[in-house]
Formats: C-alpha cells, sequence, structure tokens
C-alpha cells in the first residue's frame, strides 16, 4: 500500500515496539500509547526462538541483542526420583547451527524501545486506553474519558487482559490455566548448570523446577538466570504463609544443586507470581483493528513461544500492508498468514502443558517412560526441535522472510535474507 497511513498503537511491549518499529519504516505516522508512565519490561527471562530471532534480524537488531542474551543450545530436563532424562531437545545436531537465545526482559525491552527512540517514534504514556470508536476512521477511548485520534488504523498490542479486543467479530477471553509460577531473575552461577541449556526437574507434573542463564540486561551489567518453580497460583499463599525456609527446604530436597539460588533469595517479594491463561482469537482483525501478540493468542510458556509468535505478528502485519491495496485488504492478508502458525502452536501448547504443569499422575509417567525413549528414534528428535524452534508449520515465507544464515551468524555479523 503506498498512502502513508495514522496508525495508533496499543502497548510498548515487543509485539508493539516490533509493530512500530515495521510501521514507521513503511512510511506510516505512528504513534504508541502505553499504559505506563515509564515503559518497562514485567517478568524475568525467555527465550527467543529462530524464529524471533529472524524477525529481530530483519529489523536489524540482531547483533545488539544477540551481545546480550546467552545462546541456548539445549533443552534438558530430569524426573527427580529416578534422575532419568525426560526431555534432552537440541536446536540443530551439527555445531554452528540454530540456537536459541535466552534474554532478560528487559534487554529485549531495551533494545527494541532503543529503536523506536532513535526512530523518532511518538510514544504517549499514562494512558490506558479503555474502548474504540469505529463509527469513521477509528477513535480511542482513554480510561480517564478522553477521546484520542482519528486513526486509519489501530494494532491492538496491549497483552493478554486486553480491552480492545471485544471489538473483533468473534472475541475469546483467555482461560486460567491450572498452574502458573513463581519466577526471580538472580545473579548467574555456573556450578553445576550448562550456560547454554535451559535445565529442569520435575517431580510429576505437579512440579517443574528451571534455571535458565539469560545474559545481560543491559550492556556492562552482571550475568543472570531465571529461576522458576511452578505452582498453582491459588497454592502461593498457604507457601508464603509456610515460610520461605520450608519452601527452600523443599526446593533443596529435590535439587540439591539450586542451593547457589536459593542463598540468593531472601524474600518472597523477589518471587514473582505468574499466571497463564490460554486463548486464541479464531480472526484477530476488526474493522480498523488489527490484534497482534498475546492480545490475539496467549498461552502457558511451556514452549516458549509467546515473545516470538508477538515478533511475527508485527511483521505480518507490516507486510501485509506492504503488499495489499488497501486496509480491509491488509488486514485479512494479516490474519491469513499468520493463521496456520498461531492455530499449530496454541494446539501444541495446550496439548504438552499437561504433561509438565497439571495434577495428573498418568500424563507424566507416560512422559518419563514414552517420550524419553521416542525422543531418542528419527525422526522424533528432528520433530521437536522443529517445535522447540517454532518452525514446525513454517512461518516466515507466508510473511516474506526467511531464517538467517545460522552459520554465519556463528561465525561474525548476521545477515537476514528476504524471499
Ligand atoms: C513467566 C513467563 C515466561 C515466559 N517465557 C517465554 C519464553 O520463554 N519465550 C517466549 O517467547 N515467550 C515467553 N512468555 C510469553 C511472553 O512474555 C509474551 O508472549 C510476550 O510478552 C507478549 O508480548 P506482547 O507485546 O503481546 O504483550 P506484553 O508483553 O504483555 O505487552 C503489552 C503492553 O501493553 C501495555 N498495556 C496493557 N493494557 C493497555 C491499555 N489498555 N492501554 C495501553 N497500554 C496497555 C502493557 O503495559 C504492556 O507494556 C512468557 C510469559 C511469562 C508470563
Amino acid at each position: 500500500m503506498s498512502a502513508s497511513l495514522d496508525i495508533a498503537i496499543a502497548g510498548a511491549g515487543p509485539a508493539g515496539l516490533a509493530a512500530a518499529l515495521y510501521l514507521h519504516r513503511a512510511g506510516h505516522r505512528v504513534t504508541i500509547f502505553e499504559r505506563f508512565g515509564e515503559p518497562s519490561p514485567v517478568g524475568s527471562g525467555l527465550i527467543l526462538q529462530p524464529t524471533g530471532l529472524t524477525v529481530l534480524a530483519d529489523l536489524g537488531l540482531l547483533d545488539a541483542i544477540l551481545a546480550l542474551g546467552s545462546r541456548i543450545e539445549r533443552l534438558h530436563g530430569a524426573d527427580v526420583a529416578s534422575g532419568h532424562t525426560v526431555l534432552d531437545v537440541r536446536y540443530d545436531a551439527r555445531p554452528g547451527g540454530r540456537f536459541g537465545l535466552a534474554v532478560h526482559r528487559a534487554a529485549l525491552f531495551g533494545v527494541l524501545y532503543g529503536a523506536v527512540r532513535e526512530a523518532g517514534i511518538a510514544i504517549e504514556t499514562g494512558i490506558e486506553l479503555d474502548e474504540l470508536d469505529t463509527a469513521e476512521r477509528v477513535r480511542l477511548v482513554c480510561g480517564d474519558g478522553r477521546d484520542i485520534g482519528p486513526f486509519d488504523l489501530v494494532v491492538d498490542a496491549s497483552g493478554s487482559r486486553s480491552k480492545l479486543r471485544r471489538h473483533v467479530i468473534t472475541p475469546t477471553e483467555p482461560r486460567p490455566l491450572a498452574y502458573g509460577a513463581f519466577w526471580a531473575s538472580l545473579s548467574w552461577r555456573g556450578e553445576g548448570f550448562d550456560e547454554h541449556a535451559l535445565t529442569q526437574r520435575y517431580d510429576r507434573a505437579s512440579v517443574m523446577i528451571g534455571v535458565l542463564p539469560i545474559g545481560r540486561s543491559e550492556p556492562g551489567s552482571d550475568k543472570m538466570a531465571a529461576f522458576f518453580w511452578s505452582l498453582k497460583p491459588e497454592d502461593a499463599e498457604a507457601v508464603r504463609m509456610k515460610g520461605l525456609e520450608a519452601w527452600k527446604q523443599r526446593v533443596l530436597s529435590l535439587w540439591p544443586a539450586c542451593a547457589t539460588y536459593l542463598a540468593q533469595i531472601d524474600s518472597f517479594d523477589q518471587l514473582t507470581l505468574a499466571r497463564y491463561g490460554h486463548h486464541t482469537l479464531k480472526v484477530p482483525v476488526g474493522r480498523r483493528l488489527a490484534i497482534i501478540g498475546d492480545a490475539a493468542h496467549s498461552t502457558s510458556p511451556q514452549l516458549g513461544q509467546g515473545a516470538n509468535m508477538a515478533l511475527l505478528d508485527a511483521a505480518a502485519l507490516s507486510y501485509a500492508f506492504k503488499t495489499s491495496s488497501g486496509v480491509e485488504d491488509a488486514l485479512a492478508a494479516y490474519a491469513n498468514a499468520r493463521r496456520w502458525h498461531v492455530r499449530t502452536f496454541q494446539a501444541l501448547s495446550l496439548m504438552f502443558t499437561p504433561f509438565y504443569q497439571s495434577d495428573s499422575v498418568f500424563l507424566p509417567f507416560m512422559r518419563d517412560r514414552l517420550v524419553a525413549i521416542a525422543a531418542q528414534v528419527p525422526p522424533v528428535p528432528q520433530m521437536l526441535a522443529s517445535m522447540v524452534a517454532g518452525t514446525m508449520v513454517d512461518p516466515l515465507r507466508p510473511i516474506g522472510l526467511a531464517e538467517p544464515d545460522w552459520d554465519k551468524i556463528n561465525s561474525g555479523p548476521a545477515v537476514v535474507a528476504a524471499v
């Protein structure tokens, strides 16, 4: 589309910041509205998969994020009772291939936000968007009743609790999932832990403990690790009532090597309780409205795809506007380009999460016996690797992207090829 549009973006998370960069670079007039007074990332760490890294490479931000994150080559998990390996996925069997990049959320936010500021994109903070008025061009209504606009397009990137998605044809709200987790960002301690792996321990499916090296939150700062302990949000208060020492003893009894991380926790205030929900919008668009990121589809972080899907959505939206002749055509093209990838990964997440986070006795029993054996038999390792990488259904070609040359990235500056 050659016309330059007035575009409002709700939310300065990964989806909103990436969409702002893409749409600004395509010549549109973009304003980001963020409810926080000072935009900031929430939470601990996450894994950028080869899909998300491809989008960051396309935005010219790969070297900046590579300089901060920790390369992840393997996801490894063992059962605490038997010590048996029950999860072992490598991104690439050959050295120099694909990898994930675990990052502190502040690192991803800082890289995207820095690029947005450098581009001179307008950001209005302290504005909570509540409602849309789509009578002609679209207007936004703030929490305090003020009305902003008009805009040619609103991009809703306001996360899983979006208030704007009720304007799509078939809106859905997230269904709470049984398990959440305590998360903490701690100093990285190498002893006994692989700096290039997500390492987990499980007790059936009711306990999952994880240590993820996440690199630095900003240049020059110390290396960090994300530490997590899964639990039902409704049990969190009872755990707190029993006291920090009782909880630490329980963790230590299951995974003694964690002592070095537990020693850094002096108060439950250092542990953030994350609650997860699951929803997928059937069609993530409305009249002059595109829904991207967690606002369009949220799930548990079991497969580690959420931020990557948010980045893919942003790239897909921009590609749709570049290759379509009008706003309505572009919105339809965006929804179409993302349909199968989003649906497949949302379904996989729903299917796999109870194997690792549920009250089931049967599912972890199956996991510990069958998955561990099946995961050794080709082509299962390759399938698991493409599931973790986010490429099981190719999300890139439909949005005009191709994976960068991983060999070159492993040995020098990033290059991304456009299809
Ligand atoms: C504990 C945990 C671990 C995770 N691990 C991974 C992982 O390993 N890999 C992965 O890819 N993903 C992971 N995720 C998921 C990932 O964090 C999300 O998918 C991703 O942050 C979604 O980005 P977003 O921009 O859509 O939404 P958000 O990051 O939620 O950003 C939304 C923004 O909108 C703002 N906002 C909200 N409402 C309004 C409003 N009404 N008006 C204006 N602004 C508003 C918010 O303040 C926020 O800044 C994890 C999530 C959690 C909770």
